[in-house]
């Protein structure tokens, strides 16, 4: 008998269809005799809605937040409506969400009085999406004849207090799974939890960060010490390349968790780059599935690089973001100038997506996304006023309109003459390379090149990463 963690995506719980086929789906799970945990984001479309109700009740805007809930409580009965017949469940679920919509609306009023939000009020606003479908899911699931039962992970995964983007409190998210959940997986119930949400130790509401469902889920999975952790989501799996981009895009049958990791730092949506974190040890078997296509058997991801080594596996990129080059004759031989750099970087919040430097040692530059580029030029520029003022730094350039391009593929390391082909390549299809920066771990290169040529940039590496499959 495995034990199975399933993580369902936005869209795949955001429309009757895709609701019927999670029912189907964990449903015969369930009835082969495999323990089940379910982990649900909310609906597609709802963190996105309360986010803004958040902000717009802070903005004085009354009737932006009062009419999401009107919206969310419609798309949720209809859920509940369709799938639960009248009785006690549907009743008890109709009032549920009615409770965290008033909730809801508390909350907004009380930003509307005060004109401003808290990260720790967002993060409690945003909560009640995940919130919302655990227990429309679970309702849904025992209307089909499972004995689901919904969850909330405020109390199951343990932060600390960085409303937004909190980090895990391992042991003690590890023993409170232990003890709260397994029991209850023991007893044959499917437990449906919600992703993306933690609480801190005094058990207020925090958030994992935008996308961080998957990463719940790799948390159940781990300590609950599930066989498999499956991602359901709206594509086949992990494709070569974004399809959108280039229409050959072909699902990657096997892909290591170091390239996955890779391919979702840089830029590919399918999942969020911290999901491998909790499962990296235990070597957790993970697939990528379509709930819209359960018949295709996706990607699998897994801990061992690929025996045939495939050298690039696969193209991703990054748009809209902004190169920042610091330089200056004085800076060769003096230490601490891009420790200070990159620190004052970070306090302007924005994260580095890249770092270049050439030896010369008379400039280096980084790439964040536009967004934070003007805060973190002014942020360096305050940082190393003395050194400008002395004539040693010169000041931060920003270079906008470019993108980063990552190419994928654990079998580059120690294979030579992979980033000559590459920058071959970008040379005979013209594409001008601005910055080049290869990790350590040799399994990806990355490089800047302008938005312009980005779209040949791409379908031109995909070529490589074709030759590779089809070899
Ligand atoms: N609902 C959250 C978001 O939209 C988390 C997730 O879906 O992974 O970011
Ligand atoms: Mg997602």
């Amino acid at each position: 008998m495995a034990t199975i963690t399933m993580k369902f995506g936005g869209t795949s719980v955001g429309s009757p269809e895709a609701i019927q086929n999670v029912v189907t789906i964990v449903s015969e799970s369930a009835q082969r005799g495999d323990k089940v945990v379910v982990v649900v984001s909310a609906m597609s479309g709802a963190t996105d809605a309360l986010i803004t109700s958040v902000n717009e009740a802070a903005a004085g805007n009354k009737w932006a937040y009062l009419s999401t809930a009107q919206k969310l409580r419609d798309r949720h009965e209809e859920i509940v409506n369709l799938f639960t017949p009248p009785g006690k469940d549907r009743e008890r679920t109709v009032q549920d969400v009615h409770a965290i919509l008033a909730q809801h609306t508390e909350l907004c009023q009380a930003v509307n009085i005060l004109g401003e939000a808290t990260s720790r009020i967002s993060d409690a606003v945003v909560s009640f999406g995940e919130r919302m479908s655990a227990r429309v899911i679970a309702a849904a699931l025992r209307a089909n004849g499972v004995n689901a039962q919904a969850f909330d992970a405020t109390n199951l995964i343990v932060t600390d207090d960085r409303f937004g983007g909190a980090s895990v409190l391992w042991a003690e998210t590890e023993q409170r799974i232990r003890e709260r959940l397994l029991p209850v997986l023991e007893e044959g119930v499917v437990p449906v939890v919600t992703g993306f949400i933690g609480g801190t130790r005094q058990g207020h509401v925090t958030t994992l960060g935008r996308g961080g469902s998957d990463y719940s889920g790799a948390i159940f999975a781990a300590y609950t010490g599930s066989d498999e952790l499956i991602i359901w989501t709206d594509v086949d799996g992990v494709m070569t390349t974004d399809p959108r981009v280039d229409k050959r895009a072909q699902v990657l049958p096997y892909i290591s968790y170091q390239e996955v990791g890779e391919l979702a730092f840089y830029g590919a949506k399918v999942l969020h780059p911290k999901t491998v974190q909790p499962i990296l040890n235990l070597g957790t078997p993970l697939r990528v599935r379509n709930t819209f296509n359960p018949r295709h058997p996706g990607t699998l991801i897994g801990r061992d690089p690929e025996p045939s080594a495939t050298v690039i596996k696969a193209v991703t990129a990054i748009r809209k973001v902004s190169l920042l080059t610091v330089s200056g004759k004085g800076m060769m031989g003096v230490p601490g100038i891009a420790g200070r750099t990159f620190l004052s970087t970070a306090q302007a919040g924005a994260n580095i997506l890249m770092i270049s430097q050439a030896s010369s040692e008379q400039n280096f530059c980084f790439v964040v996304l536009d967004d934070k580029a003007n805060e973190a030029k002014h942020a360096i520029e305050t940082e190393l006023a003395a050194e400008i003022a002395r004539g040693d730094v010169d000041g931060v350039d920003v270079l906008g309109d470019v993108a980063v391009v990552t190419v994928v593929g654990a079998g580059m390391r120690g294979t030579p003459g992979v980033s000559g082909r590459v920058f071959t390549a970008m040379g005979d299809n013209l594409v001008n390379v601005i910055a080049i920066a290869q990790g350590a771990s040799e399994c990806s290169i990355s490089f800047v090149v302008s938005e312009d040529n980005l779209k040949s940039a791409v379908v031109t590496l995909h070529d490589l990463a074709l030759e590779a499959v089809s070899a």
